[in-house]
C-alpha cells in the first residue's frame, strides 16, 4: 500500500511529497509539531495534542493555518487515507514560504505537513525488560515548552544514546538536574514511594503522555510531586520510568553505569503503565 501525505491542501504519494526550498522550516526550523498516538482508530488524547499545537503556533506568532475542525477533518483523512488503525500522525507547520531574511514575511502563510504510520506504541521488548538511559548535557534553548522542529541538541543526544547502546539521553541542565529526555519526559520514585517529576516550566516540554500520567497517578492515589531531581537522586532511586506519546510508560533500569533499583523494570512504574493503558482505552482526557 502506497502511503499519502498531505501537503498544503493536497493528498500526494508519500514518496513525491515535498515542500518548497525557502520553506522557512526548512531553512530555520521555523515551525512547530505535533506527533499523536493513534490506537484502536483513535487518536490518543487529541484535544491536549492541539491545545499544545496552538499554544506553541501562538508563542512564536504563526498562524493558525485553519479552524480546528477543518484541521480535525484533514487529519482523519490523513489516518484514513492511510489505513492506520494503530500507530502515529505527525503535523507540522512553519511560517510560511517566503525569500530568506531572518525577520518574519509580512505575507507568510503558514504552510502544513501531515504524515501518518502504521506503529505499534511503546515497545513491547523496551518495556518489559527496561530501558537504559545515559545523561548528557541540555544544550538546548531557554523556550523548551514550545513544540518546535528545531531539535538539534535532541538528536545529537538521541544519537549519543544509540551509540552508547542506550534507549535514551537525559538531558542535565547547570545546576545538575535532570530536564527531560530527548524525545521523552524523565520521572523518578524516590525510597519514600514519592512519584517525581520536573514541573511544567520552560525547561521541558510539557508531554501530553505526562499529563495523561499525571491524570493516572491522582486517580490511583499515589504520592506525587513535582519538583527538580538531581542525576545522583536519579541513580540512588527505588525506580525511574520516562513517558511519552510512542514511548507511553517506560521503565528505566539503568542510568548510565549506575542500575536503578534491583536492575529490573520497578513495579510502580509497571502498575501505572497498566493503568495508562487504561487511560488510553477509556479516551484519555476527552473521556
Ligand atoms: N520531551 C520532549 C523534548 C519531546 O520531544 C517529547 C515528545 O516528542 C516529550 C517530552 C514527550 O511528549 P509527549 O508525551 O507529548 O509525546
Amino acid at each position: 500500500m502506497s502511503r499519502i501525505a498531505y501537503v498544503n491542501g493536497r493528498y500526494i504519494p508519500h514518496r513525491e511529497a515535498s515542500v518548497h526550498i525557502d520553506d522557512r522550516g526548512y531553512q530555520f526550523a521555523d515551525g512547530v509539531y505535533e506527533v499523536i498516538a493513534i490506537e484502536r482508530d483513535r487518536m490518543v488524547d487529541e484535544g491536549l495534542h492541539l491545545k499544545r499545537l496552538e499554544r506553541s503556533l501562538g508563542e512564536i506568532g504563526i498562524a493558525a493555518p485553519m479552524p480546528e475542525a477543518a484541521l480535525k477533518a484533514v487529519m482523519r483523512e490523513v489516518i484514513r487515507r492511510n489505513r492506520v488503525h494503530d500507530g502515529i500522525i505527525y503535523i507540522q507547520m512553519t511560517r510560511g514560504v517566503a525569500p530568506r531574511d531572518h525577520a518574519f514575511p509580512g505575507d507568510a502563510e503558514t504552510q502544513v505537513v501531515m504524515t501518518a504510520r502504521r506503529a505499534k506504541p511503546a515497545n513491547p521488548k523496551t518495556a518489559a525488560e527496561g530501558a537504559r538511559v545515559i545523561t548528557v548535557p541540555d544544550l538546548r534553548w531557554a523556550r523548551c515548552d514550545i513544540k518546535s522542529i528545531a531539535l538539534l541538541p535532541n538528536i545529537l543526544g538521541k544519537q549519543q544514546a544509540r551509540e552508547a547502546g542506550a534507549y535514551e539521553a537525559w538531558q542535565v541542565d547547570r545546576d545538575g538536574n535532570v530536564t527531560e529526555g530527548t524525545s521523552t519526559n524523565a520521572w523518578i520514585v524516590t525510597k519514600a514511594g514519592e512519584v517525581v517529576t520536573r514541573a511544567a516550566t520552560n525547561a521541558i516540554l510539557n508531554g501530553v503522555t505526562r499529563l495523561g500520567v499525571i491524570r493516572v497517578i491522582e486517580r490511583a492515589g499515589f504520592r506525587f510531586v513535582e519538583r527538580p531531581f538531581s542525576v545522583g537522586e536519579a541513580k540512588a532511586a527505588r525506580e525511574a520510568f520516562l513517558t511519552s506519546t510512542t514511548s507511553y510508560v517506560t521503565p528505566v533500569v539503568r542510568i548510565d553505569d549506575s542500575i536503578v533499583g534491583d536492575g529490573k523494570p520497578g513495579p510502580l512504574a509497571q502498575e501505572l503503565g497498566k493503568f495508562y493503558r487504561g487511560y488510553v482505552e477509556a479516551g484519555g482526557q476527552d473521556a
